[in-house]
């Protein structure tokens, strides 16, 4: 099924958002999971709502994971977890071999902490490219993203359009909700929680890339440590701040 219905308001519950864009786009809509809490909360909240409707699997959202090659090993023993518990369809997007090797060939396998350009150009051969390949056929995907995550994040938008991907409606259903009401609603929902976020890691990457953070620190502390946090993205999504005079581009 697939409706037409308009867009809950920018305020609406994050579940009304779920709903809504399962709802709207169906098979199309396309989840990404990068196996942090986020990520699984919707995952669950996108089976619950195709199941409502009664959506077999092949006409259900999917879910998609880039394995850059360089995750976690919990991160592989929560994606088994999802694919026991839910009824979707798990696709695993690698890097493309025409663009890592030689990559790996010319800068060895830790080229990223060389500079913040450098970084980018892992991220872009080991998650940029294979998202897009994820998106193709898609009319929309789904984020796990925050406001409150990283200072890139602070003006995120529930409902953007994604014209890095050919203007596809991109949906951020937990954009506006804080730590607090996200822990209630993973409680009680008993979601898949990623066993890192029990050991300091409140965002979850590339292990090389990503670190525990101390009390009260930035969500996005862990992640490039070593880098301006107006610049800790990976490329996947658009930073939303001016960087600072003086500092890298
Ligand atoms: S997070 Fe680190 S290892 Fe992963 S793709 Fe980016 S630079 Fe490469």
């Amino acid at each position: 099924m697939v409706s037409t219905g308009s867009p809950p308001e920018a305020t609406a519950a994050w579940v009304d958002w779920v709903d809504w864009a399962v709802e709207r786009f169906g098979h199309s809509l396309r989840i990404a999971c990068s196996l942090a809490v986020e990520d699984c909360l919707l995952v669950d909240a996108v089976a619950e709502r195709a199941a409502k409707l009664g959506l077999a699997r092949e006409r259900s959202p999917s879910v998609f994971v880039l394995d850059t090659g360089r995750l976690h090993e919990e991160s592989y023993q929560v994606l088994e977890a999802l694919r026991e518990r839910y009824d979707l369809e798990f696709d695993v997007k690698f890097p493309s071999p025409e663009r890592l090797e030689p990559l790996l060939r010319a800068k060895g396998a830790l080229s990223f902490f060389a500079s913040t350009e450098a970084r980018r150009e892992c991220c872009a051969v080991r998650k940029v490219e294979p998202l897009g390949r994820a998106l193709l056929g898609a009319s929309a995907w789904m984020t796990g993203q925050r406001r409150t995550q990283a200072v890139t994040r602070a003006e995120l938008p529930v409902l953007e359009r994604d014209e890095a991907h050919g203007g596809l409606a991109k949906v951020n259903p937990l954009a506006l909700v804080n730590d607090v009401e996200l822990r209630a609603e993973v409680e009680r929902r008993r979601v898949v929680v990623h066993p890192l976020h029990g050991r300091g890691y409140p965002s979850i990457g590339c292990a090389p890339c990503t670190r525990a953070v101390s009390p009260g620190e930035d969500a996005r502390a862990g992640r490039w440590w070593w880098e301006d946090p107006a610049h800790k993205e990976c490329g996947l999504h658009p930073a939303r701040v001016t960087p600072r005079a003086g500092s890298d581009t």
